[in-house]
């Protein structure tokens, strides 16, 4: 990695502690005056988030899943396999995989964070995501750069901030590991929710791209990227922005982890 680099992630750390700071302070303050409940039952609890007995409640995707896309699947099956939507699909990431199914309370969490400005809940969410770094084709994250999945511009402003980031950024400073904003989407385009699987894909084409910096291009150039997003779903989000950090960034290998599967 060239010095340009190191000094430009060097920076953003130090920038990210000072932040980090600050954000200590004021949740201790918003704690003290305002008692937490847990986000799903309600019972008090000392931080925002979920209580001990709705995180056992949650539903960690455990073996056997499909290799590719992390697809948890039925029955006894030992070593590797490929579900029947990755049978045969070329991808651009090498697996992706997911810490928890998208079911219930977790679900209505990422939905709240995502939409309702719930940015409490990022601390609660990046902490789920780290188990789908524990992995063993991961190995906890050392080693590995962060990337978040970017939102446009507008979306980011209706929004008030990107989930992914936020996510990647709290799970940068829990594991120390580092964090490049190397995408920008440049496309706003309509919501995936509403589409099949096909127009998924099609309606992605051309929508992200590099950020123009040579210390972006220098920290992905050769890396191994860990694209982290809230949610995998079709996988086409995720396809279309490794597409890009493995042609025009020259990213050795793209694995997205993520911390929930639809
Ligand atoms: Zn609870
Ligand atoms: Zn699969």
């Amino acid at each position: 990695m060239q010095k340009l680099t190191r000094n430009a992630l060097t920076t953003s750390r130090k920038m990210g502690k000072l932040k980090n700071i600050v954000r200590h302070i004021s949740t201790g303050i918003i704690n003290l005056l305002y008692p937490a409940n847990c986000f799903s039952c309600r019972s008090e609890i000392n931080k925002p988030g979920l209580c001990p007995q709705c995180i056992n409640s949650l539903k960690p995707v455990k073996a056997p899943f499909c290799s590719c896309c992390g697809q948890p699947c039925e029955g006894e099956i030992s070593g590797q396999f490929h579900c029947s939507n990755c049978s045969g699909q070329a991808v651009d990431f090498e697996f992706a995989i997911a810490a928890y199914l998208a079911r219930g309370c977790l679900r209505e969490m990422i939905h709240d964070f995502k939409y309702h400005r719930r940015i409490a809940m990022c601390k609660t969410l990046a902490k789920l995501a780290e188990n789908a770094l524990d992995d063993p084709r991961i190995g906890g994250g050392k080693g590995w750069l962060l990337v978040p999945v970017p939102l446009h511009r507008r979306r980011k402003r209706e929004r008030g901030y990107n989930q992914a980031t936020e996510i990647a950024t709290a799970i940068s400073r829990r594991r120390n590991l580092p964090i490049c904003r190397a995408l920008q989407r440049i496309r706003y385009t309509s919501s995936q929710a509403q589409l099949l699987r096909s127009e998924r894909l099609g309606n992605l084409s051309g929508a992200f791209e590099m950020r123009p910096s040579p210390a972006v291009r220098a920290a992905i150039k050769g890396s191994q990227i860990l694209l982290i997003d809230d949610i995998f779903t079709t996988g086409a989000t995720a396809n279309a922005c490794a597409r890009v950090l493995r042609s025009a960034g020259q990213a050795e290998k793209v694995v997205v982890a993520t911390v929930a599967r639809g």
